[in-house]
Order: C-alpha cells, then sequence, then structure tokens
C-alpha cells in the first residue's frame, strides 16, 4: 500500500467523507481541536508539531474505514499520557467509550515490552487482556505504532534497534492474527529497515536493478490473463503484485538465492463472485501450465485469521514462474484488513468483537486464560500458543483446531473442550489409532475416543504442549485431591477431638478462634488443610486448648540444613565378579534403587557407585565396572531434588504431599532467592519408581516452576 502522510485536519476529513456521516464527522472534529489545542507547543522528535502524530494515527485508521469512535480516540490519544488531560474531562467532552479507548492505550503505552523480568511479564498479561476486551484497542495500538515506526528514524540507533525489535517479537504476529495484513507488512518490512540495514538494503537495490525486467514480464503476463478471461465474459481486474522486503528476507535467510524466488513475479486477480474465481482459476491453468504442489484453495478453507483466495504458481510467458492470486474484491478487503474489515457502527459490543472471540481461537485462549493460572503460565502460553510456530488440524467434521507445533491428540482433545480432554482414553488420526503423545501434523484429521467414566493421567503432563491442556489436568488433579482431602480431614479432626474428649459444642465455640489464627476461609478450608498434612489435627486441637506450637516450626527444626549422612551399603548393590568389596553411595549424584548405575573403583576406598547420568564419571571409562541394584532391597536411600517456586512459602506444601507418601524430608534449604526461589531438598526414598511419583506430586503445587533431581 502507498504511504501517506497528512500534516492538516482537512486531509482527513476529506477520507472521511467517503464513509462516515456528517454529524459524525463534527464529533471528530472537536476531538482534534481539542487534541491540537492540549498539544499546542509540543514537539515530537522529529521536530514537527506534536498534533501530526495522533493526526496521521488518525488517518492510518480511516484507511481502514475505522469508526468513528475510534478514530476520536487515535486524535486524542495521547492526551492523558502528555497534557494531564484527565479521564474525567474526556468523558465529559466525548463519552464513556472514548473515554475507555483512550485509557486503554495509555496504559498499554506505559508499558516496556523488551526485558524478561516478572514485572514486565505481568504487564503483558495486562496488555493483552486489556486488547481483548475492546479489539479497537488492539487496531489503534497497531496504527500508532506504525505511524511511530515511520518517524523511527528520529530517535537514537539503541532506541531504533529496541523498538523495532519490540514491533517484531510483539506487534506483526497480533496484526497477522488479527489478519491486517497491510499494517503487518509495513511493520514488517520497517523494522528490518532498523534491525539489519545492510540486508535490507540490498533487497532493495536487487529489486531495482530488476525492476525494469520484471515490470516487462508482469505486464505481459497481465495482458495475457485478461484476454482469455475477457474471452470468456468474466469481469475482472489485475495487478501486479510486488513482495515484500520482508518476505524476501525470510526466503533469503533460509537459504533461498534471489532467483529461486519465484513468486517474485506475482499477480492478482480480482472478480466479482466466487464462483468466477474458480473459472478464472481453470482458464489460467487451461493456458498456463501450474505446479501441482503451489496450488491452494484458501477459499474453500480459509485461513484462521479469515484469509480467502486462491493461489497457483503457473510456467507463465518465457516459462518464468509466476504466482497468481484470485480472490473477489470482498476476499481483498478482509485479506487485507482482516479483522478491521468488519467494524460496525452500532451500540454495544461490535460485530467486530464477536467476530474476533468466535474465529480467533488465538484470543479465545487468552480470554480462558484471563481468569485462571498465573502469571507465568499465561505468559508462556502467549508465547507459545499465540505467537509460536503453529500447525492446523482438522475435526472429523472438517472445523479447524489451531494448535502450536509439537503439540499432541490431548492437546486437540482439551482444546476443543475440556470434557473431551477429562474423558479422553484413545486417539484416531487420518484412520489410524495412534499413542495419546503422537505429535500432531499439519491437516491430520483428529478424531477423539472418549469413555464418561474415564478421567485424566498424571503421564499427560510428560507429554502436553500448550499451557492450556497442562492447566486444565493440573485443575482436574487439584480438585479431586481437594475433595479426598475434605473428607480425611474431617475424619482425622473428629478422630482428634474425641481422642481429647473435647465435644462437639466447645469445638464450635473456638470455630471463629481457629479459622482466623490458621489463617482459614471457613471449616471447608480448614478440613483440606487438615487432609493435606499443613495442620495436624493436634496442632488444631491445640489451638482450643491454647497449647500452640504451629507445625512448621516443628517441622522446619526438624529438618533445616542438617548434614545428611549417607547410609552404609550391604549387599545392596552388587559388584559384578566381586563379592565383599566396600561399597558406598556417591555423594554427588545421590542414586536411589532403580536409577541406572556404574561403580567407579577409588584407591583403597572400595567401589563408589554413581548414577550412569553423573557428569562426574563420565570421562572415567577405564575404572569404571558394572554394579546393579539388589531388586529385593527396602531400604531407603536419600536423594536430593533441585526445587525452583515463584515465591518463597512452599514449605507446608512440600511437607504435605510427603506426608502422603512414604518418603521422608530428610533436610530442606534455601539456596538462593532472585526471581525464582531455589530449594534443595533432600528426602529418603525406596526406589525410583515412587521418587518419579513424588517429583510429579510437587510439580502440581501451585508456584513451583520445576523439580530437578540434583547432581553436584
Ligand atoms: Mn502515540
Amino acid at each position: 500500500m502507498k504511504v501517506v502522510k497528512i500534516n492538516n485536519f482537512e486531509q482527513l476529513e476529506k477520507k472521511l467523507n467517503k464513509y462516515v456521516n456528517n454529524a459524525e464527522i463534527e464529533e471528530i472534529k472537536k476531538a482534534y481541536i481539542f487534541a491540537n489545542e492540549k498539544h499546542k507547543g509540543q514537539k515530537r522528535a522529529s521536530g514537527e508539531s506534536y498534533i501530526i502524530h495522533p493526526l496521521n494515527v488518525a488517518y492510518i485508521l480511516s484507511e481502514i474505514h475505522a469508526d468513528s469512535k475510534t478514530i476520536q480516540a487515535a486524535l486524542l490519544h495521547d492526551t492523558i499520557e502528555d497534557c494531564d488531560v484527565t479521564k474525567e474531562e474526556l468523558e465529559k467532552n466525548f463519552g464513556l467509550e472514548v473515554m475507555k479507548l483512550v485509557e486503554s492505550i495509555t496504559k498499554i503505552n506505559k508499558i516496556n515490552f523488551s526485558g524478561d523480568t516478572e514485572a514486565i511479564i505481568a504487564n503483558q498479561r495486562k496488555i493483552l487482556v486489556g486488547m481483548t476486551e475492546d479489539v479497537r484497542v488492539i487496531i489503534l495500538k497497531l496504527a500508532d505504532r506504525l505511524h511511530n515506526m515511520r518517524t523511527l528514524w528520529a530517535l537514537s540507533d539503541k532506541r531504533q534497534k529496541a523498538n523495532a525489535k519490540e514491533t517484531l517479537d510483539i506487534f506483526t504476529p497480533i496484526a497477522h492474527r488479527l489478519g491486517i495484513n497491510s499494517i503487518k507488512s509495513e511493520l514488517e518490512d520497517l523494522s528490518l529497515r532498523y534491525l539489519k540495514p545492510d540486508a535490507y538494503y540490498q533487497i532493495v537495490e536487487k529489486l531495482n536493478k530488476t525492476k525494469v525486467e520484471r515490470d516487462n514480464y508482469v505486464a505481459e503476463m497481465m495482458a495475457s490473463v485478461s484476454k482469455v478471461l475477457n474471452e470468456h465474459n468474466i469481469k475482472h481486474k489485475i495487478k501486479g503484485r510486488s513482495k515484500s522486503i520482508y518476505s524476501i528476507y525470510k526466503k533469503l535467510d533460509k537459504g533461498k538465492s534471489f532467483n529461486e524466488i519465484y513468486d517474485l513475479l506475482a499477480l492478482r486477480v480480482f472478480v466479482d463472485t466466487e464462483a468466477e474465481c474458480y473459472q478464472a482459476l481453470g482458464l489460467i491453468h487451461s493456458k498456463f501450465r501450474p505446479i501441482p504442489k503451489r496450488f491452494k484453495d484458501y477459499i474453500a478453507m480459509p485461513k484462521t485469521n479469515m484469509y480467502q483466495s486462491l493461489h497457483t504458481t503457473v510456467f507463465g510467458i518465457d516459462g518464468q514462474l509466476f504466482e497468481i492470486q484470485i480472490r473477489t474484491y470482498e476476499m481483498d478487503k478482509v485479506a487485507e484488513n482482516g479483522i478491521a474489515s468488519h467494524w460496525s457502527y452500532k451500540e454495544g459490543k461490535s460485530n467486530m468483537q464477536s467476530e474476533m472471540e468466535q474465529k480467533l481461537q488465538f484470543f479465545r485462549v487468552i480470554m480462558e486464560l484471563k481468569n485462571e493460572g498465573s502469571e507465568e503460565q499465561f505468559v508462556d502460553s502467549v508465547k507459545e500458543d499465540v505467537l509460536k510456530d503453529t500447525i492446523y488440524v482438522f475435526t472429523p467434521l472438517g472445523d479447524v483446531i489451531e494448535l502450536p507445533n509439537g503439540s499432541t491428540p490431548i492437546d486437540f482433545a482439551y482444546r476443543v473442550h475440556s470434557k473431551i480432554g477429562d474423558t479422553t482414553i484413545g486417539a484416531i488420526v487420518n484412520n489410524n489409532i495412534v499413542p495419546l503423545d503422537y505429535k500432531l501434523k499439519d491437516n491430520d484429521i483428529v478424531k477423539i475416543n472418549t469413555n464418561k467414566s474415564s478421567t485424566p493421567s498424571q503421564e499427560w503432563l510428560n507429554f502436553v504442549k500448550t499451557t492450556q491442556a497442562k492447566n486444565k489436568i493440573k485443575a482436574y488433579f487439584n480438585k479431586s485431591i481437594k475433595e479426598d482431602n475434605h473428607n480425611k480431614g474431617g475424619d482425622l479432626l473428629n478422630k482428634e477431638l474425641r481422642k481429647r474428649k473435647i465435644s462437639i459444642s466447645i469445638f464450635n465455640e473456638n470455630i471463629e478462634k481457629l479459622l482466623s489464627e490458621l489463617k482459614c476461609v471457613d471449616i471447608n478450608e480448614l478440613y483440606i488443610n487438615i487432609g493435606n498434612g499443613k495442620y495436624t489435627p493436634s496442632q488444631v486441637v491445640n489451638i482450643i486448648t491454647e497449647d500452640n506450637i504451629t507445625k512448621e516450626e516443628i517441622i522446619l527444626n526438624k529438618t533445616k540444613d542438617k548434614e545428611v549422612i549417607l547410609p552404609t551399603v550391604k549387599n545392596d548393590i552388587i559388584v559384578k565378579g566381586i563379592d565383599n568389596i566396600k561399597v558406598n553411595i556417591a555423594s554427588c549424584c545421590k542414586p536411589i534403587c532403580g536409577d541406572r548405575i556404574v561403580g567407579y573403583i577409588t584407591k583403597g576406598y572400595g567401589i563408589t557407585v554413581h548414577r550412569m547420568v553423573c557428569p562426574n564419571v563420565s570421562n572415567l571409562n577405564e575404572r569404571l565396572i558394572d554394579v546393579y541394584w539388589n531388586e529385593a532391597i527396602t531400604k531407603k536411600y536419600p536423594t536430593s531434588l533441585l526445587i525452583k517456586s515463584l515465591n518463597s512459602n512452599i514449605l507446608m506444601e512440600v511437607i504435605a504431599k510427603t506426608s502422603n507418601s512414604d518418603i521422608t524430608v530428610e533436610s530442606f534449604k534455601s539456596l538462593s532467592s532472585g526471581n525464582d526461589y531455589i530449594y534443595q531438598i533432600t528426602v529418603l526414598v525406596e526406589n525410583k519408581e515412587k521418587l518419579t511419583k513424588y517429583m510429579n506430586d510437587l510439580r502440581m503445587i501451585p508456584n513451583i516452576l520445576s523439580v530437578e533431581r540434583l547432581i553436584k
């Protein structure tokens, strides 16, 4: 699209006249006069009067026919931030809707997207959620960003690079998802120009050098295609199409040479109806031989951002390859402006908003996530599900489901519905039964077999890809564990009361005190906390009898920073070919029964047993000896785990998970605290199977980021 820059309101007004009524233009003018007054005297880094910026943002929006409220908001968008105008003042003058739009954009503009500290992550969440509540805010933000990128030359080199990177990381993926190709493609080209100026100008130069030749080919091909369509009375328009510099850069970056990029010669054919698209295609194919693999029917199967068109590549005049796109004018509007081709001027929730919520799975995922999960999960999910590589698979009914690359049938099932996910028992892909950890591929047709009484498996957490599926599986287990703990806690407490001969009425008199001291909302939460081991029944009853030491204090005293003494090994490990030799357990990797192990012969000390994965033995080949666990042992051995957590008070929950298993905590110490909290916990455990289950249990604790075995 041609870039137009304006410097007065009349130019904007001329554009608005094409689609906005007079009353609304008056409202817009009021906003302009207000903004012009407020920004008076302010200058941009480019030296221009400040008002030029909001004016051009409004103009960019008028090019995609934004509604009048959005145009007003565009003119006013920097007045809260830069002119100390209040929300109330805006609402009084321009109404609630415009005020809300300006307020949202002001919040978003305060955010710096680069960096990865928690505060920024939390902010990213706010912006994305804020954006999804009114899609016009996103489009306004994209227009704002576009004008800022057009005037980026005025900033320092460092800020140019930072802004360009942020644009490519955050804004172009969003523009792509919304199908707003016109803005996306200009943003990409501008970003490339500042990020990789050498590559950018090299491409520009090459394009300029070959321009005359390419223009001749294209003109000749256009005439030829036009002739065949005219012969069959198909009314049409044809345009030569230039490929964006960024898309050429991407292809060169993938190792293609300039001459291999065959859609450098490209045409776009516009017709009135869908039927004529196919007729035109047939006629073109009958005259120019197509390359079969390059044909795509995005009319029958629109892209998830609503894009529709036919794509074909043919051998054109002189054997040159031409990429031809065929579409109706309506399809072209959607292809260029995506979601922004659906502005509606009615009150309430716009068509555009509901269209977005229905059609764009991208936003459904965000909307769903905004109420559940931690900030961290949310951002992971946005990065993974939304901004990364995606595949498109089908339901048996032909609905398209969009998933991140590497997704499995379980991810698919949860994307369709959490009920389906929870009750999945098997999957059929393209008529073949596949395992549940099968990696789905583009265009797979996926059928999920369910059984009403079936429930999720912890195993799934090891292979599902989407954060959505992970959260749903965890939520399922948290809920069922909660129910179990509630029942168990009630029983335990009643038993303790009977044992200590405390009547129900005395207990009832003390409920308020119990709840406030133990920080529980209600009696149900108290039961759950007893059931999960956070509080012991005796500790609860102690509060009634005023004999009060918290369990946390007891445990901490018991476990804090204690040196772990490795047990002696006798007959628990079998050394191949040797009886009666002294065997020690290595303290660096602390193997337990079930681990693959290897012995290392130490002078004078017998054999030290390491885990096979322990890096401390990896280069000692000649002194290694085969050793095996005696499968019959039941003795517990110590081993250490590293737990990474988002907060510092996970001890009680870790202990609670432990009390449900026959694992003993030997020591618990805090290693460091930066953004994450890292703990080293040493446990006594019988075998690897039990340890694996325990580690999975720990991973279910909210705020725990990772649990790994420690090797020193
Ligand atoms: Mn701005």
